[in-house]
């Protein structure tokens, strides 16, 4: 007899934009109307079996999924419609799951709060929060060594992160252009891997932090510039991007890389920098013949057209919104979260992230390594890009610089991140109840309910290895459930002598209540435990 196939959700068109059109693709496998129906059941269902397209909404907004959202552009545009005529914004079952196949995954995910940071409303807030801290920091000068940079609003402040699940979050001067500068330099060195594999760009530049200034007359000892993130080896990662290529072409397939990149985010080009930059350009000039004296070029290098490409680079412009979004395809591997496109192989992102890692900050790279513990990148506009890698890529734009060439802001704002999240590379060594730091990828309380869950289980089990792994992480041997019950009940209930005695010697309270006011050994006793009521009973001279 054939197995007859589980009914798939009803698609049938109701003729409305909150139905599937033609060619509608079940996004999640053949999932069936019982899982959508979940997902469904949590919101409010009215009598009539509906739902408000603004709690939808609510629910996408609150997760991080903006309106803007390549990926459910048409979930958008069906629930604002939704929302908008009267008497058409409710959303019955069908068309709730015709809404959540048109968003790919991302709807569905959504709801179950199954992004890489579940609860993103948390994080936004603390975001917001270090944002206005930082609003009054007034340390520092704008770049002026070209009158565009010079004229910028120093006040000018914008913090923009995207997800590796595009959950997004901007506040302050998020819509601003800003000149990329030395920003474009993990971006074209990334092209340069994808297009001559790390051998060959490396027989041109070196990949070791210089020591020195982002710009100084300096190559290392086999006559090749340090790194390319400085000035020198950016100038050679342009000297091997599609070399044989028509000048404007190269920039054009450059411009073309950052709006994939952006998925979809604004990417622009500012003229005036690119003039300024070149007439101003003695150090870059100089950089270019050095490195040409000593032979660090690939034949055929146009020095001249090279150092018109590195400057155009330094032109393109991004506003914090795209620039996030960027360092979040970076920190998805080369993925762009918005898009789902691979930009970038995983092999080539990983050696520009050690390289943003080790040489990213200017002179201040290597305490940006200690202190932050994150790959980043910046530029004399002010722009800053930091990657959590696997979680999110940041922008912080503020154009005020210190001495080293890094906005002030941006640096602050990366000491107050990982001053209250574990994102420093190495935070993983030290448990988050210890360093007082949270982990935002996990749920809310969901370290506390594991570590609980984990101590309790452990003592029902009597499993001593983990009992003391538990109190070893920092977990309160007093610790308890919802129904009130230590580790300590749950031992003695179940008899496991040695586990109570531990607990006690590491402090375990005896005399705790459980929400029906029974204690460990009330437990004890009515397992018939002897020796463990023994061991939970007060000695007179304590009790007298
Ligand atoms: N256009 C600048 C230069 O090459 C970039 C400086 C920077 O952002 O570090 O001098």
């Amino acid at each position: 007899m054939p197995t007859a196939k589980k009914a798939g959700p009803r698609l049938q068109n109701t003729n409305n934009e909150l139905s599937p059109g033609p060619g509608t693709k079940v996004a999640e496998g053949d999932l069936g109307t019982g899982y959508y129906y979940k997902l469904f059941k949590s919101f409010g269902v009215d009598a009539d079996g509906r739902i408000t397209a603004s709690e939808l909404a609510t629910r996408l907004r609150e997760s991080g999924i903006s309106e803007t959202d390549p990926r459910v552009t048409e979930v958008w545009a069906a629930l604002r419609r939704g929302i908008d005529i009267e008497g058409q914004s409710r959303i019955d079952l069908d068309r709730f799951i015709s809404l959540c196949q048109k968003g790919g995954s991302v709807v569905a995910k959504s709801i179950r709060g199954d992004f890489v940071i579940p609860d993103f409303a948390a994080l936004q807030t603390e975001i917001a929060g270090i944002y206005e801290s930082l609003r009054r920091v007034d340390a520092g000068h704008v770049a002026d060594y070209i009158p565009q940079l010079g004229r910028v609003d120093p006040e000018n402040f914008g913090i923009a992160l995207c997800t590796t699940d595009g959950q997004r979050f901007a506040v302050g001067d998020a819509d601003t252009m800003f000149c990329v500068q030395s920003v474009c330099k993990p971006i074209n060195y990334c092209l340069t891997l994808e297009e001559h594999g790390a051998d060959v760009v490396h027989r041109h530049v070196g990949r070791e932090p210089s020591g020195r200034g982002f710009n100084e007359l300096t190559l290392n000892s086999d006559g090749l510039p340090h790194n390319p993130m400085i000035n020198s080896g950016a100038i050679m990662s342009c000297s091997l991007i599609r070399p044989k290529h028509d000048t404007a072409d190269r920039f054009e397939y450059v411009a073309e890389t950052w709006r994939r990149l952006a998925g979809g985010g604004t990417v622009g080009f500012n003229n005036a920098v690119y003039l300024s930059e070149r007439r101003t350009a003695d150090r870059n000039f100089a950089l270019g013949y050095f490195m040409r004296e000593h032979g660090s070029f690939p034949e055929g290098t146009d020095l001249v057209e090279t150092l018109e490409f590195y400057f155009q680079c330094c032109s393109i412009e991004v506003d914090a919104r795209s620039l996030s979004v960027v360092a979040a395809a970076l920190a998805n591997g080369g993925v762009n979260p918005l898009t789902g496109e691979r930009v970038f192989s995983a092999d080539t992102v990983r050696k520009c992230l050690s390289l943003m890692s080790s040489c990213g900050m200017y002179d201040y790279s290597g305490e940006f390594a200690f202190t932050i513990g994150l790959p980043a990148k910046s530029g004399v506009s002010g722009g800053l890009m930091i990657v959590v890698p696997g979680v999110m890529g940041i922008c912080v734009w503020s154009p005020r610089l210190d001495a080293l060439g890094n906005s002030v802001r941006g640096v602050a704002f990366c000491k107050e991140l990982v001053g209250r999240f574990n994102f420093h590379v190495y935070d993983s060594f030290a448990a988050g109840e210890i360093s007082g730091k949270r982990d935002p990828r996990r749920g809310k309380n969901e370290e506390e309910i594991t570590s609980t869950m984990r101590l309790l289980w452990a003592a029902s089990q009597g499993d001593l290895d983990d009992i003391r792994i538990a109190l070893a992480t920092g977990k309160d041997p007093n610790s308890t459930d919802y129904d009130k019950r230590t580790a300590l009940h749950l031992a003695a209930s179940e008899g496991h002598l040695e586990a109570v005695q531990y607990l006690l010697n590491q402090g375990a309270d005896p005399k705790i209540n459980d929400r029906w006011g029974g204690t460990a050994r009330s437990d004890a006793e009515r397992g018939a435990h002897e020796r463990i009521v023994k061991l939970l009973t007060p000695s007179p001279a304590v009790a007298g």
